[in-house]
């Protein structure tokens, strides 16, 4: 079997770890919650699903915030604030730089939303040395929904076996499966790693 002819990244704990509690830290004192509470209401409820479909705009999505949890600051703050609770995972990233230099096209696949986007790509120069990005609230999808995955064919021209996928979460790996991606289920660079190495000959 010929290797595929593209790498398709998820970007949040595959290239880059998070945790929302950093923005939680900033912007719990600016609101009438406490800390983890307002962590809660930004990382797992409806509203955040909401925005990085793309049914809000940054502009909505701030204006829910204040509204559910009393977030009184500045606007320039929550922006600032919100996105920037990634860190670099090395081993992958160095990994996609090694696959890039050998021509290898790759490609970001993520739901995420508008402010993540912009502090990902002031903050990581890796970020920006891609082939192409599709994001679950520009394409108003979310991984594990088809049209996400539609979308990600139509940009690269490519399909089935000609994609091999990397994504931590089962159920979207299982999305992609079923469509005949090649696929990765990813937990540990010292797994995805080699493995990569040795399909590609890297
Ligand atoms: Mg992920």
């Amino acid at each position: 079997m010929n290797p595929p002819k593209a790498v398709v990244f998820d970007l949040g704990k595959v290239l880059l770890e998070f945790d929302y509690q950093r923005a939680a830290d900033v912007l719990g004192p600016h609101s009438s919650f406490t800390a983890s509470e307002l962590k809660q209401v930004i990382d797992q409820t409806p509203l955040l699903h909401r925005y990085e479909t793309g049914l809000m705009t940054t502009p909505e999505f701030v204006a829910a915030v204040r509204t559910t949890t009393g977030y009184h600051g500045p606007e320039e703050l929550f922006h600032d604030t919100f996105g920037d609770i990634f860190w670099e995972i090395p081993e992958m990233i160095q990994l996609q730089q090694q696959l890039r230099k050998r021509g290898i096209p790759t490609y970001i696949f993520s739901n995420t939303n508008e402010l993540a986007v912009r502090k990902i790509r002031s903050r990581f120069p890796f970020f920006h040395d891609f082939d192409g990005y599709i994001f679950s609230y520009e394409v108003s999808s979310m991984k594990p929904a088809p049209r996400i995955y539609e979308a990600l064919e139509q940009l690269t021209g490519l399909n089935g076996a000609d994609l091999i996928y990397l994504d931590d979460r089962r159920e979207n790996i299982d999305a992609g499966a079923a469509r005949g991606w090649r696929t990765v289920l990813h937990s540990d660079p010292v797994v995805t790693v080699p493995h990569l190495t040795k399909l590609f000959d890297l």
